[in-house]
């Protein structure tokens, strides 16, 4: 859709900081982290809201989610948990209008570092973060084929 910032990343005409491209979804890092390695992950084709999206995609969406958690506890940067949230239209606080997952990183007793990142919301070096996000998805793959073989 013209206009949607996170429609003009899908078609490469933004910059954004990637961890992970498939045929239906696009995960990168947010510009204003909450903590580092805050990401949002979006469906491809444009959806506004959750009223527009279709369970499928819906899905697919909490799918990567849960698999990027499970890839940030693998990754080097220390992370434990992490809260993943959907702000759904404008009485939600949504912001930007094309549907996106955030999953932010937690760490054991990170309060502090958590409460300042909410006021701060300063991007890290976000391209080592992603190498490192990135990294925690292929231990994540090379586990599972470990298990399934
Ligand atoms: P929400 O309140 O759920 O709509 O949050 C929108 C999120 O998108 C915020 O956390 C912003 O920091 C983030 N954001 C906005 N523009 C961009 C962008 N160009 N690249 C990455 N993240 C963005
Ligand atoms: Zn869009």
């Amino acid at each position: 859709m013209s206009g949607c910032i996170f429609c003009r990343i899908v078609a490469g005409d933004a910059p954004a900081t990637k961890i992970h491209e498939d045929d239906t979804l696009l995960a990168f890092l947010d510009i204003r982290p909450i903590t580092r390695g805050h990401t949002l992950i979006i469906p491809k084709g444009h959806a506004t809201d959750l009223d527009e999206l279709s369970p499928a995609l819906g899905a697919r969406l909490f799918g990567f989610g849960h698999r990027l958690s499970k890839a940030m506890r693998r990754s080097d940067l220390g992370i434990h948990g992490a809260n993943l949230l959907i702000n759904d239209g404008k009485a939600a606080f949504q912001t930007v209008h094309h549907v996106h997952l955030h999953v932010v990183p937690r760490t054991n007793g990170d309060m502090f570092t958590l409460a300042k990142g909410f006021l701060l919301r300063r991007p890290h070096d976000q391209e080592a973060t992603a190498a490192a996000l990135r990294s925690g998805l292929d231990r994540l793959a090379a586990e599972e084929k470990e298990t399934n073989a």
